[in-house]
């Protein structure tokens, strides 16, 4: 039988061993937890859209009127017209022809990839890629091969030994980086791209709502939507709801409803949750300050933790400070818990081993008075 005591004790020696911290309570960017309120750095409600008037008033109508489940896949009885909507409203903020929803973002890549590729392709991923691609491009059975993070000059190497061994080729990048904070450099992989004749992925969990003059994401920021073949993204970070879409073709739309299999084997979400979705997509159109504001304090909260010494990273409401031992990253974090501040170390596998830091997720909550206390409060930490 596997060792499962002893994987349990070595990953605790390594000061790697991941539990569960139950919040008893979430309000405005504040949370519980063991009878201690935090300001909340870990979550990822980034406009602070969960507490919005306009999304809980959606979705309570839609649980009076639906109720809680969603009862069935959405090729049985589960499909609702508010799906249609809100498929409807991402095709246009993404301008695209179509979109496709998905319960969550996890199934979306996992789905998506493994059935749009497969034996006889090759899928390219930057090598920092959320687990959920990964464990996308593995059950394609296609090759999968990793370029150096944001490298398009590894990637073009790669491509030019490769390329023409494989029929499909398929590029994967995030837009914004989950653990990094940073951007790709899309505008140099579809230029690769489109020379090596390749179909191109992109991943904008992080983008979605923040970026762009509509808070569609990077890829409309820097205009190039019509020419990513896949975009997609989470309606679970900046959108304050849950779930992911794919905007994409028509066609390539129709052809997912017939063979992803995470789409298919699924119970469709509740309508609440579809209905806090449209919502959402509304105020993103409607109030951009406070995307402009997150934004502007993120760069305040980089600038000056720099300024006091910090090894900071990103150029997003992500912002990652390396600390580089395990240990060490634990201490400063818990050393930040005690002063009231819900800061978690990230450590290896999620990142490279040496690069242990603590990720601050900035959100709509986080005032320049909270920023500028929880700078003076880290300078301060001798460990
Ligand atoms: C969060 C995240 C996902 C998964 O989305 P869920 O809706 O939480 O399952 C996928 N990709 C990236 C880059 C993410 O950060």
């Amino acid at each position: 039988m596997a060792d499962r005591e002893g994987f349990l004790k070595k990953r605790a020696a390594e000061g790697l061993l991941r539990v569960l911290k139950p919040v008893s309570w979430r309000n405005n960017g504040r949370i519980r937890v063991n009878n201690k309120e935090y300001i909340d750095f870990s979550s990822n409600d980034y406009l602070g859209l969960s507490n919005h008037p306009k999304l809980i008033e959606q979705a309570k109508q839609a649980v009076d009127k639906f109720g809680t489940a969603g009862a069935a896949s959405r090729l049985m009885s589960g499909d609702l017209e508010l799906h249609h909507q809100l498929e409807e409203r991402i095709a246009g903020l993404k301008n695209r022809e179509a979109a496709l929803f998905f319960n969550s973002g996890y199934q979306a890549n996992i789905g998506i990839i493994s059935s749009l590729y497969g034996k006889g392709d090759c899928i390219f991923l930057d090598r920092l890629s959320h687990a959920s691609i990964i464990d996308g491009a593995i059950l394609s059975g296609a090759r999968a091969a990793r370029f150096a993070h944001n490298d398009t000059g590894h990637l073009e190497l790669l491509l030019k030994k490769e390329r023409n061994k494989f029929k499909n080729v398929l590029i994967v990048t995030e837009s914004i980086f989950s653990m990094d904070g940073d951007k790709a450099p899309l505008r140099q992989l579809i230029q690769l791209k489109e020379k090596y004749n390749c179909e191109m992925f992109v991943d904008e969990a992080h983008a979605t709502g923040i970026f762009g003059g509509n808070g569609s994401g990077l890829a409309e920021e820097e205009d190039k939507e019509g020419r990513i073949d896949f975009l997609m993204g989470t309606f679970s970070k900046a959108l304050g709801g849950f779930g992911a879409y794919l905007a994409a073709s028509r066609k390539d739309v129709e052809y997912l409803i017939n063979t992803c299999r995470s789409f298919i084997y699924s119970t469709s979400l509740p309508a609440p949750v579809i209905a806090g979705n449209l919502a959402g997509i509304e105020v993103i159109k409607d109030e951009p300050f406070r995307r402009e504001r997150l934004l502007g304090e993120a760069e305040y909260f980089r600038r000056n933790l720099k300024n006091r010494g910090f090894q900071v990273n990103g150029e997003s409401q992500i912002i990652p400070v390396i600390i580089g031992e395990n240990f060490n990253a634990q201490r400063f974090a818990d050393e930040l818990q005690k002063k009231g501040y819900w800061v978690l170390p990230i450590r290896p596998p999620t990142v490279p081993s040496g690069q242990a830091r603590l990720r601050f997720s900035l959100t709509f909550y986080h005032t320049r008075e909270i920023l500028a206390k929880l700078i003076d409060d880290f300078s301060n930490i001798r460990i």
